[in-house]
This record gives C-alpha cells, structure tokens and sequence, in this order.
C-alpha cells in the first residue's frame, strides 16, 4: 500500500473515531481505533501490502503524467536490456505517447471528446485507434493499426526478456558456481534471448562431465558401497537433465519445434536411463512406473506434443532412431522405450482418473 492510501485510511479512521466518541458508540471507537493504530505503523514501518487496485476514471485532458513505481525491481540480470528496451520505447513511440496525453486521433490528429478507455474506432476518420498500455512504466499509448503491429513486435521484446529473465532468477542458488560463464557470455554483448540458452547447455554439460567423472569411480564398487555413493551422482545427473529440459523449452518458446522435439526425446530417453541406474546401484529400493512417469516429465512433453499437433508415435520414432547410447549402452532406445510406454500408460490412466 503507497503512502497516499495509508494516509486516507489513517483520516477516515480518525474521523469514524471522532464520530464514535461523539455519540459514544463503543463498537465503532474500538473498530476505528485498532485500524488508526495499524495504518500508524504501516505508515510508520513503510509496510507494503498488496490491496485490490481501485480504477480511477480521468476525466478530461490533462497534461499531469502520473509517476508510477515502474516494476524493474526484479528484473536484476538483464535489467541493462530492459533499461534499453524502455529506451527504445519512449524513442520509437513518442508521438503515441503523446496522441493519448492529448487525447488525439492517431490516424487524423482530431481531438476526441471523451477519453476512451478501450480500443475504438475514431468517429472523424472511422479508423481504429488501438490502446495499449507499458507494461512496465503502466503509460498508455494511442496508435493506429500499423503502428499496433510495430508496438507489439517491440512488446515482444520485452516479454522475451522476462522469460529468459524468470528462466534465469530462480535457479540461481544452483547455477552459483556457473555464474562466471554467464557473465562472460553476456559481456560479449549477447542479448538475453540468445545469452540464456549456451548458459543453460553449458551448465548441463558441466553437471554431465562431473557426474560421469564419479560415476567412472564408483562403477566397480560392491553393491552396498555403489548404492551409498550413488545418491549424489544420480542428482547431478537429473540436475543436468533439468537443464536440457529448459532448453526443449526454450526451443519451444521461439518455435523451433524439430529442435524440441529432438531435446524432448533426448531428455526422456536419458530420464530413462538415469532411472535404471538408479535402480540398479540401489538394490535396497523399489522403484516403481511413477518415478518413470515423474522423471520422464511426461505431461511436460504431453503438452508440447499436443500444442505442436505431433504424436506419440512422431515421439517414439525420435526416441527410438535418433539417440545415442548415454550411460547404460546395454539398454537399448528399443528397450528404453518400454519404459517410457508404461509412464504414458500410468500418465493417460491418472489424467483420465482426474477428468
Ligand atoms: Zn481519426
């Protein structure tokens, strides 16, 4: 809650307060008394709690440009690309930034009567005006259809950076040791679109290279002994996985859907056999077709098959004649592929059950 409401809520309390000494109305001084306190110290503490927002209609033109608190707190690793994409934007828009302060045409230039809250069509020209909003700064633009297309494109942009962005931000605390890397492909002045994805690959392969390097060690070791040292090495394993999995997205995101579907069978044929290792250096443990289905990620790749009109069997023939032997050569793609059939058996039995 800004300041400003606090300060509202702090003189409506006050007043109910008064009112309620005045006709002696002990409910209503408890009531207003204990909301007074409160907003004091939100006041006071600078608290920040989030409260349902309230439109305010305007009404008439006015010139007064209203400074919001512009949403980039979060933004921190490519805050540099949003600054400029903010740039960009008051550079490139100006004059429709201008059309909806005046309150202007953006096709004919007349002067609307009324300030028009959605897209509409100009009564003085009959063509369409478009509103949109900034999404980060909230500041409204008026333009014409052409100009939408550009806005959107260079909107784009911009939400392009805030995936890559949230990709980014929260697997920090695993990335830790990789951070390096990142800041080095990014000061060769790589955009966060193309930055984020040899960042990811180069993590999975880091976390690849160290599990194979233990996985060579404990190889030979008895049963028992293999199944203590196992634990971590699986993990490093999936955590590698994790990020071949983020980068079937990122495939999927910029529409390169042979891309995807390539690291989605790959994923999934090494969730497999990250699987089978797992059961077989750990004896002591059962692992059931849920784990499968849960490693494989089925409903993740489910939903990029069906998004992408491509089948099962389009994902099978990719599972099956395009992977190479990952850990366990002694599992074939065919054998592999077995596993994989019986977590999408459990997968469509659950997602029946749950319709
Ligand atoms: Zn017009």
């Amino acid at each position: 809650m800004n300041n400003k409401k606090i300060d509202y809520v702090i003189v409506i309390s006050a007043l109910f307060l008064i009112a309620g000494i005045s006709t002696d109305n002990k409910v209503i001084n408890i009531i207003s008394f204990s909301i007074l306190l409160i907003s004091l110290l939100l006041k006071k503490f600078d608290f920040d709690i989030p409260i349902v927002k309230k439109k305010v209609k305007k009404t008439g033109k006015t010139n007064k440009t209203t400074s919001r608190k512009v949403n980039i707190d979060k933004i921190k690793y490519f805050r540099d690309d949003i600054n400029n994409w903010l740039n960009e934007d008051k550079l490139e828009f100006a004059d429709e930034y201008n059309y909806y302060e005046n309150n202007v045409c953006a096709n004919c230039g007349c002067v609307l009567d009324t300030k028009i809250t959605s897209s509409k069509t100009c009564k003085f020209c009959n063509k369409k005006i478009v509103l949109r909003t900034n999404k980060i700064t909230s500041k409204k633009l008026f333009l014409s259809e052409e100009r939408a297309r550009e806005y959107d494109h260079h909107d784009k942009k911009r939400s392009e950076i805030l995936f890559f962005e949230n990709i980014i931000a929260p697997r920090i605390s695993i990335y830790e040791k990789y951070m390096n890397e990142f800041y080095r492909l990014k000061d060769k002045g790589y955009d966060p679109r193309n930055v984020v994805w040899p960042f990811i690959g180069y993590v999975g392969g880091e976390m690849d290279r160290m599990a194979y390097k233990e996985f060579m060690k404990i190889v030979n070791l008895p049963e028992k002994r293999m199944a203590e040292e196992s634990f971590e090495i699986i993990r490093k394993f999936f955590l590698a996985n994790t990020q071949y999995y983020i980068m079937a997205e990122i495939a999927d995101y910029k529409e390169q859907k042979d891309i995807a579907m390539n690291l989605y069978a790959d994923c999934a044929y090494r969730a497999v056999q990250i699987t089978i290792l797992d059961d077989l250096s750990n004896p002591f443990q059962e692992l059931k077709v849920i784990d499968y289905m849960n490693n494989i990620n089925i409903g993740k790749i489910f939903k990029f098959l069906k998004n992408n009109e491509y089948s099962i069997e389009d994902f099978k023939n990719n599972f099956i004649e395009r992977r190479h032997p990952f850990i366990l050569p002694q599992f074939s793609n065919e054998k592999s592929w077995e596993y994989v059939e019986e977590a999408i058996n459990l997968y469509k039995r659950l997602d029946n059950n749950n319709r």
